[in-house]
Order: structure tokens, then C-alpha cells, then sequence
């Protein structure tokens, strides 16, 4: 039976966009409905972030205990592991599970109204819903739209058989043979280097001519390296051309513009995402848009009053943190809040191995921009923790204006730096200059401490190199 409902705050997506959003309205008050087609915690938690990251986590596990075979230099010996990636799978769907049950949770605890269907709009204050109990419309003052992004697909390698999304990469039942990925950026590195660790021959192809291109090389160096020894192989300059005749191959034309051929079982597209803007009535708004993005300003506002828009659809970086950020300040703006998006800085994270960290601007950038600039780094081959943790690969690097010393970037490639991406954000957003780092007391024994060291270099009187 059609039914007819009404609300303050409607947010169409409950991925961490528009969960977070939700949550924080119905908080402060608001009397909020959010519509979700799939699965409470979108991309994110679902087939992002979080089963990502369990998957690369045993990746790291797997390859631990392969290599204790041959550590007997530090005194351990082991017989040779065996993977099981379909108990992987279910142990990382356990983890997904308990992860969107909680969102579930607290949108409950904070009062929200969570509608299961598909939205549409039919204008700038109302959708329809396909529910399974049937059309459902629902009227609201205000309306975000946190509808997220999906893969790129390239027209002569479409998804389907042997053709896989992230999202279908982190849900087989066994590691491929032969894998070859399409697009070494987050996605593609990422999960590449899970399988390589799994046993999969490895191979990438990069449009490029260097992975990462969000990254400066100096960074994505450390990665090269250990791609090397992983065995994987990495064809920059090239271009993907289509599935081989024998229908387990890849053709590719390489850096040298010659066909070769590379055997793939399962072949990985990782070449992007685009903002999921068309397919629920956008056609009914009155929307500009930024290239392929929702245009929005500071507050997050479209160009139609009381409809806002966040997270990967838009616009760049489309990263969870992001979309949560502005989840929450809209939410906030719609409870009669002050905000405006104020943000120096959005870290981000590559969990290869090792890690990239990035946040704030890195030397070239930061000159471009028309600073006068002083940077450093201190490896982790000189950092004690890192030595005793078989880590030494990699460094920290502080970029900060000369003159008065302001960071304006903090940069770290290593295993495990992506716990550091706190620490650089942080001293991104109060402002820190190399001083308040150099007057920080660092913990000892921890990576952190090239943090402090790098700032103590750029100042010209590192202690321990
Ligand atoms: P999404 O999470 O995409 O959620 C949008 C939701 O809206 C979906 O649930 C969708 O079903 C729903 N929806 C869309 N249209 C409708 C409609 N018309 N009606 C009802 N529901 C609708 N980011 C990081 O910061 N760190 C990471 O480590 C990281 N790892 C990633 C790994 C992978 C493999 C992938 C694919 C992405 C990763 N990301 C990571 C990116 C991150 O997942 C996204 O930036 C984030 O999920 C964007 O959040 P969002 O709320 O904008 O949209
Ligand atoms: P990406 O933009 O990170 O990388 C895509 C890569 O594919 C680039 O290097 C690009 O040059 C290359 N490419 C594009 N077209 C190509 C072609 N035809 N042939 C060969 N190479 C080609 O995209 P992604 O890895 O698909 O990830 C999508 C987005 O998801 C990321 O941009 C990021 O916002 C998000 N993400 C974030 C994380 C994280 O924060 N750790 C992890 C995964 C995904």
C-alpha cells in the first residue's frame, strides 16, 4: 500500500556519508529519515574500507607465517601455513556484519527512521521509495544526497565472468593463479599486493608511468621496491587492449608500444570510481555540476536551497573520512548551526606495503603554491623501534614555509604509518610549526619519533642522524 511520510532531514545513502549525517541530526534533535537501496554503511563497510583491509590484514598474516620458515636469523622456526580464502572471506564478512549492525544500532539510539528501498526524486523536497511493501513517499525540508560512487568499467573489459570489481575481488573463495590488475592506484595496489602475498602470480598494468599517481615518487619509491620483491609485475606506459582469445589472458599494448599477452584468471579493474549521479531522478533537480560531481560550497549546499549533497558524489578526495566530516557538518548546519567547511587538511592513507601517508602539501606542491619552503626527512633505518621491528624501510618526511616554519605537510611511507596520519593531521589543523614538533616530547621506543626528528632536521639539528 502506498504510504506518505514527512521529516525535517532526509538523507538518500547510508554509506559514511550519510550515516554519519543521520546520526549527528537525529542527536541534535532532528526529526531524520534515511533511505539506504543496499546495505547500512554503503561502500565503506560493505565492500570498501573495512573488508579491504581484514583481507590485506591476513594477506600480511599469511605472508608472516610463510616467511617464519626462513627467520631463523631472529630464533623462529615454523612449518609452511596454508590459506583458506574462503574461511577469510566468511571471518571478513563476520567482521562487515558486526560493523553494519552497529551503524544500525545507533541510528536507532539517535532516533532516525531508516527506510530500505530505492529513492527517487521527484522534486527538491520529495521521493518516492521502492520498498518491498510498496511506493513509499516521503516529503522533507532539507535533503542531502550521500549516493557514493561505483568502478569505473572500461568499455572493452565489462564486468562479468573473469572480470571483477573490488568488489568482487574481495569475495572469492580462492586466490587466482594468475591476476592481473588494471590501474595501479589505491584499489589496484591495495588488493594487487593482498594476492601477490596469497600465492597469485601478479601482474599490473598502469596507463602512467608511475604508480600511485597520487603520491610524489619520492613516497611511492618504498613500494616500487617491494612490489619487486613480491614478485609482482608492474607494466607502466601500457594500455589494457581486451580479454585474450584464449579467454584466460589479458592483451596489452606496453610502454614500448609492442602486444604482449599476460595470463590472467581473474583480471582486476581498478581504474577509478565515478560519483553515482545519474539513475535516481536527478533529472527532476535543478543541479549544477562540477565536471562529473554535484557542485557544491562551503557548507555543502547544491545549487537548489535545502538540498545539500556530500561524500563521493561530491567530489574529490573520495575518501570515507571525508564524507563523514561534512556528514557531520551538515547535519549540524541543518540543526540551525554555524559551520562552514574550514578543513586545512584531509589526510589520506594507502594501505600497500608499506604504508603511504599524506597530509597537507608535499615540497613541490607547496611550491607550486608559491611558498618558500624548508623540508627534511628522517628514516626509519635510523629510528630504533623500526629496527627492532624489522621495519627500517621508509622515512618521514616535514614540509614546512620557510621563515616562520608553519608545517604545511607531513608525509611517511613505512610499515604501519598509517598510525601516524593522526598526529600529522592534527598538527596540520592547530596550526603547529616545526618548533611545536621539536618541543613535543615523543615517546621512545615508537616510529613517531622520526616525526620529531624530521622536524628536528628541518630545523637543521636533528639528534640521531
Ligand atoms: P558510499 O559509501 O558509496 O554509500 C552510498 C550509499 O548510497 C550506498 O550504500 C548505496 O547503496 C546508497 N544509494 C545510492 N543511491 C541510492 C538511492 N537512489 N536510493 C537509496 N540508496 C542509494 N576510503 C577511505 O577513506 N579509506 C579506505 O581505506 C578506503 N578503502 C576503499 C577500498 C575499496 C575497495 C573501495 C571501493 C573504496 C575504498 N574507500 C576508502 C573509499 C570509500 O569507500 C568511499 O570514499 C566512501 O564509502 C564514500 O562514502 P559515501 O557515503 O559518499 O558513499
Ligand atoms: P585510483 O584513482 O586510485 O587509481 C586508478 C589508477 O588507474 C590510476 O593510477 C590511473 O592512472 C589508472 N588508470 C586509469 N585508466 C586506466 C586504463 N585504462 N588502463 C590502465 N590504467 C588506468 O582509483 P581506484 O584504485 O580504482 O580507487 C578508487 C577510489 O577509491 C580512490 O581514488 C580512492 O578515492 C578510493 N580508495 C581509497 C582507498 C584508501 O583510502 N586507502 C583505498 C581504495 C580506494
Amino acid at each position: 500500500m502506498a504510504k506518505d511520510i514527512a521529516c525535517k532531514l532526509l538523507v538518500v545513502g547510508a554509506g559514511p556519508g550519510g550515516y554519519v549525517c543521520a546520526i549527528r541530526a537525529g542527536q541534535l534533535g532532528v526529526d531524520t529519515i534515511i533511505v539506504e537501496a543496499e546495505a547500512l554503511g554503503g561502500t565503506c563497510l560493505n565492500v570498501g574500507c573495512i573488508p579491504s583491509k581484514a583481507l590485506i590484514h591476513v594477506a600480511d598474516e599469511f605472508e608472516r607465517a610463510m616467511n617464519s620458515a626462513d627467520k631463523a636469523a631472529i630464533g623462529v622456526s615454523a612449518s609452511k601455513p596454508k590459506i583458506d580464502l574462503a574461511k577469510t572471506v566468511e571471518w571478513k564478512n563476520g567482521i562487515v556484519g558486526r560493523l553494519t549492525g552497529g551503524v544500525g544500532a545507533l541510528l536507532k539510539k539517535a532516533k532516525v527512521r531508516v527506510v530500505e528501498g530505492w529513492a527517487t526524486f521527484i522534486d527538491g523536497k520529495t521521493i518516492e521509495v521502492e520498498t518491498k511493501d510498496g511506493p513509499t513517499t516521503i516529503r522533507a525540508e532539507n535533503v542531502v544526497i550521500a549516493t557514493g560512487s561505483t568502478p569505473v568499467e572500461l568499455p572493452f573489459l565489462k564486468f562479468g565472468g573473469d572480470v571483477i570489481s573490488s568488489t568482487e575481488a574481495l569475495d572469492l573463495d580462492a586466490p587466482p593463479k594468475n591476476l592481473v590488475v588494471v590501474g595501479a592506484g589505491y584499489i589496484g595496489l591495495e588488493l594487487g599486493i593482498a594476492f601477490a602475498k596469497f600465492g597469485s602470480k601478479v601482474a599490473v598494468v598502469e596507463a602512467l608511468d608511475r604508480i600511485l599517481p597520487g603520491y610524489d615518487a619520492e613516497l611511492t619509491r618504498p613500494v616500487t621496491k617491494r612490489l619487486k620483491a613480491l614478485g609482482v609485475a608492474v607494466h607502466l606506459g601500457a594500455k589494457a587492449k581486451g580479454p585474450g582469445k584464449d579467454g584466460k589472458s589479458l592483451e596489452i599494448e606496453n610502454g614500448d608500444g609492442e602486444t604482449e599477452t599476460l595470463p590472467a584468471d581473474k583480471i582486476l579493474v581498478a581504474v577509478g570510481r565515478k560519483p553515482l549521479t545519474e539513475g535516481w531522478g536527478r533529472e527532476n533537480l535543478v543541479l549544477d555540476m562540477d565536471g562529473p560531481f554535484i557542485k557544491i560550497d562551503d557548507r555543502c549546499q547544491t545549487s537548489m536551497n535545502g538540498v545539500y549533497a556530500i561524500g563521493d558524489v561530491a567530489g574529490e578526495p573520495m575518501l570515507a573520512h571525508r564524507a563523514m566530516a561534512q556528514g557531520e557538518m551538515v547535519a549540524e548546519i541543518i540543526a540551525g548551526r554555524n559551520r562552514r567547511w574550514d578543513r586545512r587538511a584531509v589526510p589520506a592513507v594507502c594501505f600497500t606495503d608499506p604504508e603511504v601517508v599524506a597530509v597537507g602539501l608535499a615540497p613541490e606542491e607547496a611550491k607550486a603554491e608559491g611558498h618558500e619552503v624548508e623540508s627534511a626527512l628522517f628514516p626509519f633505518s635510523a629510528n630504533g623501534r623500526a629496527m627492532a621491528t624489522e621495519a627500517e624501510e621508509g622515512f618521514v618526511r616535514v614540509t614546512a614555509r620557510a621563515g616562520d616554519g608553519l608545517i604545511l605537510g607531513a608525509h611517511a611511507v613505512g610499515k604501519g604509518v598509517a598510525e601516524l596520519s593522526a598526529a600529522f593531521a592534527l598538527a596540520l589543523e592547530m596550526g603547529a610549526t616545526l618548533e611545536d614538533i621539536a618541543g613535543t616530547i615523543h615517546a621512545h621506543p615508537t616510529q613517531s619519533e622520526a616525526f620529531h626528528e624530521a622536524s628536528l632536521r628541518t630545523l637543521g639539528h636533528a639528534l640521531h642522524i
